[in-house]
């Protein structure tokens, strides 16, 4: 990865007396520290890529702390990581995205729940629900409340969230449960400051390690007979204790407020948006001082109901604030208050949707409808002004626009590597006519837009090859699999690969190398080039990640016996591959290997670099392509092909061409594929590629006196 996090590890350093000023995320990284983690690892995905990324920077600091850092393969295998504080007083930590991530470590959580554990365990899940979230929309709770997870959801300010860390691995202890800390996208990104503490060395660490493993158990193994007990002693002792440590840790809040007749009961993580929504009725300050008392759940998992039936005493309606469906919590809540015969009107969904991000809009909504019905007296004017007054601002942006916006679908960067081998499948599809894409998640998802509109499923990270499985015996064509190389690290090379080689099957799989899990923020994998590789490699203006020949050796080793390594830009010899690949009579599985350097992590590299070049006086050469406005027939047909942004239309200028021509922006790398494209598609000749030379050698700039002179003739002649 090229980006620099060193500010953020000098952050990680600071202790008693210094403050952390910055992102929830971080904070949180920094809480880790504090509370004495020994051994970190997850999987990157937003919005927690952070902490493991500063983590993985920080390695040199974190050797000084004898904290142990994974980069973990994916969601699996940080959890199953998790398995060495079952037996040992080593507090372990890790994160990855979810709902998604969850799913994958599903299997290993089961089996540490089950025995419990020693030391603290702590799973940040970077809960990616609501707006602006990229994945299926579904709640980690589920997974707390089957396994008998902790589950945390502080309120986010930073102090808080990171007394939270330190309180989780504590409460993770006396329960011998591990804990998830659930974080919101807003929660992550929340800015804040707390006074530091001083970092804790763990006491056992690679600096201090156990001398002995710990004498052999079965009742620590996750194996029947004990599963049984397990169970009853996750009922009788080990949720009670966590209930009890809740109580005594008052580590849900209770805010009074003016009146005690009715009352809001919300998840931690949105309690900001509520005291946002209930400023906007007139009901709160800034400071969160409310009219109605609130309970926030910083702990949803387990509830305790005496603090429940505490809090609704004496009130006679009372709102759940929880996100998304079920509603775990407002059943549960039922539950409570109908065993404890207390008489509380409780409402939840009804008043707020059951699905959706809950925003300020959304809950003001919800409280005016909850509070018309049972406090009418209230003055909620200046509420229904201030919604009002959003709506009519949405419906004059509406009216102001003749005709709506087009939509901004997200895109591959400019340069993209992908994008090339997309343009290559719409040619093939000229001869092979349309197959079934099975797509994965990663960048090349980015293809199921315009102007590709190519995949037909999406299961899972690396499951595309799985996904075809069924597909293949009932379709007269070969089916398609794509996946990237983070996929086929994640989970590909296992559910994908090795299941299609077993079973014989006819298929065929596209592999993007481009030597990053791209897609939550080019971290480095196993396929990623060394630092050598890359300069050797820039040097001499060729692909980076040929060097690494990871994915094609272990293909080999599987027994791929139909495997091609095709440069990503070369759109003919990709579609005369892919056609290959369509209609050989090799019956097995076939992978392309699509290979070429992620263009984002690749202009991290180059741009300064070059700039370096040229602030030292010395040559350096950016390649641009252009249209030729003259040339150009106006079909746009090399716009339909490549999707570039950069790629654009402007007006001709000539009053008999009347349709827009397409002209290149400034934002062009050089890619090469407007050049490749117009060849494969024997496109209109308009295209040029041109070379912009900074500080040129002596010859340079004596064949450039001398070409001007006769460029300008001929331009006048
Ligand atoms: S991050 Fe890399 S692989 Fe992803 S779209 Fe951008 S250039 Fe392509
Ligand atoms: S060469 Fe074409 S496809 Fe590549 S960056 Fe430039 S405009 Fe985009």
């Amino acid at each position: 990865m090229e980006i620099s996090f060193a500010r953020e590890v000098g952050m990680l350093r600071r202790g008693k007396g210094e403050v952390f000023e910055g992102e929830g995320i971080l904070a949180i990284t920094k809480g880790l520290l504090e509370a004495g983690v020994a051994y970190v690892g997850g999987y990157q995905g937003a919005p927690v890529s952070h902490l493991l990324d500063v983590m993985v920077q920080a390695k040199p600091y974190l050797a000084e702390l004898g904290v142990h850092v994974v980069a973990c393969a994916n969601e699996a295998s940080a959890a199953a990581m998790l398995g060495a504080s079952i037996h040992y007083p080593l507090r372990g930590a890790v994160t990855w995205k979810s709902i998604v991530g969850t799913n994958v470590a599903a299997d290993a959580l089961s089996n540490l729940s089950s025995p419990g554990v020693t030391g603290g365990v702590l799973i940040v899940v970077g809960e990616d629900y609501g707006e602006g979230a990229s994945v299926i929309q579904e709640r980690t709770l589920a997974y707390a409340l089957k396994s008998s997870l902790l589950f945390l959801d502080p309120r986010p300010e930073l102090a808080h969230m990171v007394r939270f860390v330190e309180e989780a691995f504590t409460l993770s202890e006396a329960a011998n449960l591990p804990a998830i800390l659930q974080l919101r996208i807003r929660a992550c990104h929340v800015r804040g400051r707390f006074d530091c503490r001083d970092n804790v060395a763990p006491p056992f660490s690679a600096r201090h390690p156990i001398e002995e493993p710990a004498p052999f158990d079965y009742a620590r193994l996750a194996h029947p007979p004990v599963t049984f007990l397990q169970e009853k002693r996750k009922v009788d002792e080990r949720l009670p204790a966590a209930r009890q440590r809740i109580v005594e840790r008052k580590l849900n809040e209770t805010f009074a407020g003016k009146r005690d007749d009715l009352g809001i009961v919300v998840l931690g993580g949105l309690y900001n948006t509520l005291v946002r929504a209930l400023a906007h009725l007139g009901l709160a300050d800034a400071f969160g001082a409310s009219t109605l008392p609130i309970l926030a759940l910083n702990v949803v998992h387990p509830l305790v109901p005496d603090e429940i039936v505490g809090f609704c005493a004496g009130k006679r309606a009372v709102l759940v604030v929880e996100e998304g469906t079920p509603e775990f919590v407002e059943q549960a809540m039922l539950a409570i208050l109908r065993r404890a015969n207390a008489p509380t009107h409780l409402e939840g969904k009804g008043p707020l949707p059951a699905a959706g991000e809950y925003t300020v809009e959304v809950l003001a909504r919800g409280l005016l409808d909850f509070l018309g019905r049972h406090a009418p007296e209230l003055p909620l004017d200046t509420g229904r002004t201030w919604l009002d007054g959003v709506a009519k601002r949405r419906d004059e942006v509406a009216k102001a626009l003749a005709t709506p916006l087009p939509a901004r679908p997200p895109q591959f960067c400019i340069g993209c590597p992908e994008r090339p081998v997309f343009a290559a499948m719409k040619l093939a599809r000229e001869t092979i006519g349309p197959v079934h894409v099975a797509a994965d998640i990663g960048c090349h998802s980015f293809a199921t837009f315009e102007p590709f509109h190519q995949g037909h499923s999406i299961l899972g990270y690396g499951m595309s090859l799985a996904s075809r499985a069924g597909v293949s015996p009932a379709m007269r064509k070969r089916a398609m699999a794509i996946m990237g190389d983070g996929g086929f690290w994640h989970n590909g090379v296992v559910t994908g690969v090795q299941s299609a080689l077993f079973n014989g099957d006819d298929a065929v799989l596209v592999i993007m190398k481009n030597g990053y899990t791209s897609a939550t923020g080019t971290q480095e994998i196993l396929s990623t080039p060394n630092e050598s590789a890359k300069v050797a490699a820039d040097d001499k203006g060729r692909s980076t990640v040929e060097a690494n020949r990871t994915i094609e050796n272990t293909l080999e080793g599987l027994g791929v016996r139909w495997m091609r390594t095709v440069p990503s830009y070369h759109v003919d010899e990709m579609r005369a591959t892919l056609e290959e690949a369509f209609t050989t009579d090799f019956a097995g599985l076939k992978v392309i290997i699509a290979e070429g350097e992620c263009q984002l992590e690749r202009q991290r590299r180059v741009k300064p670099w070059r700039a370096k070049l040229e602030r030292e006086g010395k040559r350096s050469v950016r390649v641009k392509y252009g249209v030729d406005e003259d040339t150009c027939s106006g079909d746009h047909s090399c716009i339909r092909l490549s999707g570039c942004p950069t790629l654009s239309v402007k007006d001709s200028g000539d009053p008999l061409k009347v349709d827009p021509v397409a002209t290149v922006l400034d934002g062009c790398v050089g890619c090469g594929l407007c050049g490749e494209n117009a060849h494969a598609a024997t496109l209109c000749p308009s295209f040029y590629r041109a070379e912009v030379v900074q500080n040129p050698g002596w010859g340079e700039r004596l064949v450039d006196a001398l070409r001007r002179p006769v460029m300008r003739w001929l331009q006048a002649a």
